[in-house]
């Protein structure tokens, strides 16, 4: 950081004090949480299937998979989350996905990049999973692609807007089960500049991870289309006791 920009960052944290997104307490760092928040939230980190990234309760040697991934292969390569979402999670990632809380992206994108630091070395481009052209214009942004603008600034990896498409409206998943929510997508996405993701190694972000159906068929249209493979980074991964 500038000179320049650590004077006004501290003149400014002097007038405006920063506070915790979730509680409104005073934090120290500007697009922090305080600790009292900070571990309340349930870190995803080793160890955890090698695959869909799942965590375990038990340690397990390296490399190995959870049952749902040893029974059929997922059709991304590796995915990981930076927490799991509950109740508490939750109330950094509504806020930022419902309600205009784009303060909250810096913050977000720092726990992003630090669950998916095992990924970047490997990463070609990093894109956003789209929201349908509605809601875009209901929500004002599609907070998907703007974790994955900031995740490439901060790793220095290409990153593409207009790569993946919603070619039709899907309904709200919030309440679906698993079969539903893979009819529902199905067949609902398209793709642009496809000589853009031609061999190259595509990091999908997305904010919360719940059956996979969504992340799925995004790779499976990439992979359709020339990438050689799918990455997969989300903030919040669902997951079921
Ligand atoms: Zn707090
Ligand atoms: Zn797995």
């Amino acid at each position: 950081m500038s000179f320049f920009r650590t004077v006004y960052r501290t003149v400014l944290d002097f007038i405006v004090p920063p506070l915790c997104p979730i509680c409104k307490k005073r934090v120290l760092l500007t697009h922090g949480l305080c600790s009292e928040c900070f571990s309340k939230i349930h870190f995803i980190c080793r160890p955890y299937c090698e695959i869909c990234g799942k965590p375990f309760e038990f340690d397990i040697p390296e490399e190995t998979r959870c049952g749902a991934c040893c029974k059929k292969n997922p059709i991304f390569t590796k995915a990981r989350s930076a927490f799991i979402y509950d109740s508490f999670s939750a109330k950094l990632i509504l806020p930022f996905k419902h309600s205009d809380h784009l303060e909250l992206a810096p913050l977000l994108t720092n726990l992003l990049y630090r669950a998916g630091r095992d990924l970047f070395s490997e990463t070609d481009l990093i894109i956003g999973v789209p929201l349908h052209r509605f809601r875009h214009i209901k929500r004002k942004y599609n907070q998907a692609d703007v974790l994955a603008k900031r995740l490439a600034e901060k790793s220095h990896i290409p990153y593409h807007s207009a790569i993946l498409t919603r070619k039709r409206a899907t309904i709200s998943q919030g309440h679906m089960k698993a079969a539903d929510r893979k009819r529902n997508v199905a067949g609902a996405f398209g793709i642009k500049n496809k000589h853009l993701i031609k061999d190259k190694n595509i990091l999908l972000i997305d904010d919360v991870f719940t059956t996979g159906a969504t992340i799925n068929e995004c790779s499976k249209i990439l992979l359709k289309n020339g990438a050689a493979k799918v990455f997969v980074l989300t903030l919040a991964r669902v997951v079921k006791l």
